[in-house]
């Protein structure tokens, strides 16, 4: 069983990138089929490639929520895979809270699964986003915060990548048509099990891809200001002094040390971002106004971890 989940992994989210070409939805069902015939697939996983294949996409940007929700779910398990969770109920309660009202006022407030939400166990100061909306924050970064508007500040800038969607747009395209090519070859027969291993190989390919630009390489500068963008958008909706990013900013800026590794490595430095942010907003930071009950409930649940 264990064997079949990983299989499933590896193979669902590569499928679901195919779904963009009629022709491919066949191949992808036959792959499917075969992959469980040969028993490397279990049959009710081959059902839900099957059935997750039935909305076509005709790019990358239009994937459906369901199969951003497969392919998200694949990317969270490497990253909790590398990444410890953090075990404190109050904590994790905090950010799901804070996260699902700020996700609400965002411009893509319904998602195949819901947005969640999870404390790493982790110094590094970090923070990542998965395509299907699960949003992870370590410890690290939560020091980084001296109130909940910061806080929140975090959270929005994460839903921010999902809701421009830059998980899915750092799946290579030559990967697509890398894999594409593949599954079109081997679905014409049956396949033996060192070339449902070598099909693996290839799918797994789409969540490396993504994985690769959470953990070591980042997104482009223009993607992270553009995250800044709604996080500024989705704190002024809720009602968050908008402070909070520039705030967790300046705290962060001098927490980084030199050579370190998360957002260091994968995120403009932070004197870069609140220069942006200043400069688009054309408002000059002022120090964060937020309500005392605020204040109380941030320091009972996070402030001190
Ligand atoms: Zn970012």
């Amino acid at each position: 069983m264990k064997r079949d989940l990983l299989i499933f992994r590896l193979l669902l989210p590569a499928v679901l990138v195919f779904s963009g070409c009629q022709a491919m939805l066949t191949a992808t069902e036959k792959a499917a089929t075969q992959a469980a015939s040969i028993g490397m697939l279990h049959p009710s996983y081959a059902e839900a490639i099957k059935k997750s294949t039935g909305a076509v996409s005709r790019s990358i940007e239009e994937f459906t929520p369901e199969q951003e929700y497969y392919i998200g779910r694949s990317v969270a398990a490497v990253i909790l895979n590398k990444y410890q969770s953090y075990t404190n109920q109050e904590a994790n309660q905090y950010l799901n809270v804070l996260g699902q009202t700020l996700a609400q006022a965002s411009d893509m407030p319904e998602i195949f699964r819901g947005y969640r939400f999870l404390v790493l166990n982790s110094d590094e100061i970090n923070a990542f986003a998965t395509p299907g909306g699960q949003v992870f924050v370590t410890r690290g970064l939560l020091r980084c915060c001296r109130s909940e508007d910061a806080v929140a500040a975090v959270l929005a800038h994460e839903i921010g990548h999902i809701q421009l969607k830059h998980g899915i747009q750092a799946i290579k395209k030559a990967r697509i048509t890398d894999a594409l090519a593949t599954i079109a070859a081997e679905s014409a027969r049956a396949l033996a099990p060192n070339e449902v291993a070598m099909l693996t190989e290839t799918f797994g390919g789409a969540i490396m891809d993504i994985t690769t630009t959470l953990v070591n390489s980042g997104y482009s500068r223009s993607f992270e200001y553009e995250a800044d963008q709604v996080a500024q958008t989705i704190l002024r909706r809720v009602g968050y002094d908008p402070n909070g990013l520039v705030e967790m900013l300046t705290v962060m800026r001098k927490s980084l040390k030199k050579g370190e590794t998360g957002f260091a490595r994968t995120h403009p430095a932070p004197e870069d971002r609140i220069g942006e942010i200043q400069q688009k907003s054309g408002v000059k930071y002022a120090q964060v106004r937020t309500p005392e009950a605020r204040q109380d409930r941030f320091m009972k649940a996070v402030g001190k971890i």
